[in-house]
């Protein structure tokens, strides 16, 4: 998996923009699925943001969005490739783009703490960020490559796009980039069944909706889907491949993000289990966001959450098993066997699959012993960066995470040192959980078939937003009773016509 373990980032700000302007429409127009991100200079009132009603969560929203500001964007170019074989395979490319509002907007303490917690950089905002205004078109604004341009190029180009928990980001994102927000709900809804017409794809509601992960953070998705995808690998299954562009040394612009799978321990003692269980900080494991940030005691690991998660289902699935069966003396042995091993991970990667239900007793014994030479191939080869290393202070007062990651990269720590470029990679994690989900859910996939723009076979999934607090998702669709607003029509034209003097 050594393909996925550096994900560069083009860094785009104003002294590149120009340069990078045409690769970046490239990849958009030729994309098969593009994941997006924004960073923010603050959400407003966090009661408002759960208000009962979906329309006053809106009407909130609207305001804070004209008033607020975004920092920064990231856009996940994902192309699918022609492949022969299991691989399904993506080249990917990542755009993280500093901004700079040229109006007035409020920045809130409270997001300012977070944002330079997580390494956010306001010097290079202020002198380095693109400059772009809010609202609609200005009469005035003759310049053809801004920010506002480049996502009518991402409209034009009418692909799926993805978003993790994008209900804010698409409203921050209409009103910075393309129009006015129409004062109602329903019609913003309309609105944006038209901007987006190949479906905009929601990881975090197919996460909590379908996949139902013990967790739907940003983070959480992707490491576990990273770690099924590597198993689905290992089994002869399909899987997601990626390739990323190299980009030649004298080239400035790039940053390397390293996501290696860590190293894999392969026997935990009863003694090392209970201790990793109770070193688990409970409240970030399951939002991802722990009030104590830095300062807390506990681990913020995700790699060390999900195994400990798994080696819990393990040992549920042992019990069932010990339980509901008269096995032979023979099978028992085996069980035993994998409770000694690193079959706990295996097991549940099998059952993550849908395997484990259509095989006979056997052959799950069969497939067991193989799955676990496979993780343990696939743990093994996986890439170990030094200069990565937790800092002995983040992983105190634990040091068992330390020992057990062997020189991997905890996620959440890597995370918030990733100076800047935070929304890119956040993109490019929302692809990639998108990806998985296609390769899960998605069409049969025939072999020397490419992927075409709407035929993901994902239909049930397009246009749903998950909703905090709500069991029913957001529906992105225009009603009958609910027309799209004036700006937008207007917008459309525009850049319909736009398109047709260019092609
Ligand atoms: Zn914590």
């Amino acid at each position: 998996m050594a393909d996925l373990s550096n994900v560069p980032v083009i860094d785009i700000h104003d002294d590149n923009f120009e340069e990078m302007w045409p690769s970046v429409v490239l990849a958009l127009r030729t994309s098969t699925l593009v994941a997006l991100d924004l960073e923010l200079s603050g959400l407003g009132n966090r009661k408002m943001l759960t208000a009962k009603s979906i329309d006053d969560r809106y009407s909130a929203l609207r305001e804070v969005a004209r008033t607020r500001s975004v920092l920064s964007v990231g856009i996940s170019c994902f192309k699918q490739q022609p492949s022969n074989d299991l691989q399904v395979t993506f080249f990917v490319q990542t755009y993280n783009i500093t901004l700079l509002c040229s109006e007035d907007y409020v920045v809130e303490p409270s997001s300012v703490q977070f944002l330079v917690d997580h390494g956010f950089d306001f010097n290079k905002q202020y002198s380095l960020g693109v400059s772009y205004y809010r609202g609609n078109d200005r009469a005035g604004d003759t310049k053809l490559r801004t920010v506002r341009q480049l996502i009518s190029e991402l409209i034009l180009s009418r692909v799926p796009i993805a978003f993790h928990n994008g209900m804010v980001d698409l409203i921050y994102l209409y009103h910075s980039f393309y129009a006015e927000l129409p004062s109602k709900l329903s019609t913003f809804l309309a609105d944006l069944s038209e901007v987006f017409p190949a479906g905009i794809y929601d990881t975090k509601y197919i996460t909590e909706f379908s996949a139902r992960l013990q967790a739907s953070f940003l983070e959480y998705a992707f490491r576990k889907c990273q770690r099924d995808n590597a198993f689905s690998a290992s089994k002869e299954e399909n899987y997601v491949h990626l390739q990323f562009p190299s980009y030649p040394s004298s080239f400035q612009n790039v940053k390397h993000k390293y996501i290696g799978l860590p190293g894999f321990k392969s026997v935990w003692t009863s003694e090392e289990k209970r201790k990793h269980a109770s070193s688990i900080c409970q409240v970030f494991a399951a939002h991802g966001w722990c009030p104590s940030l830095r300062k807390c005691q506990k681990s913020h690991n995700i790699d060390l959450i999900l195994d400990c998660e798994e080696e819990r289902r393990g040992k549920k699935r042992r019990r069932k098993r010990q339980k509901g069966q008269a096995a032979s003396m023979e099978a028992e042995r085996h069980t035993d066997d994998c409770d000694q091993s690193d079959a706990n991970s295996a097991d549940v990667d099998m059952e993550s699959s849908h395997v484990l239900s259509k095989c006979t007793k056997s052959q799950k014994d069969g497939e067991f012993h193989n799955a676990n030479e496979a993780v343990k191939q696939i743990h093994s080869s996986s890439v170990h960066n030094k200069d990565t290393l937790p800092s002995s202070k983040q992983d105190s007062p634990s040091s068992l995470t330390a020992s057990h990651l062997e020189g991997g990269t905890p996620l959440s720590q890597s995370q918030s040192n990733s100076g800047g470029h935070r929304a890119g990679f956040d993109a490019f994690m929302t692809g990639f959980v998108l990806a998985k989900y296609v390769v899960q859910y998605g069409n049969t996939l025939h072999t020397d078939e490419v992927y075409k723009i709407g035929n993901f076979g994902m239909d049930s999934f397009a246009n749903k937003l998950p909703l905090s607090g709500k069991d029913i998702p957001l529906q992105v669709t225009k009603s009958s009773f609910a027309k799209t607003s004036k700006n937008h029509q207007q917008k459309m034209e525009l850049l319909q016509k736009h398109k047709e003097s260019t092609t």
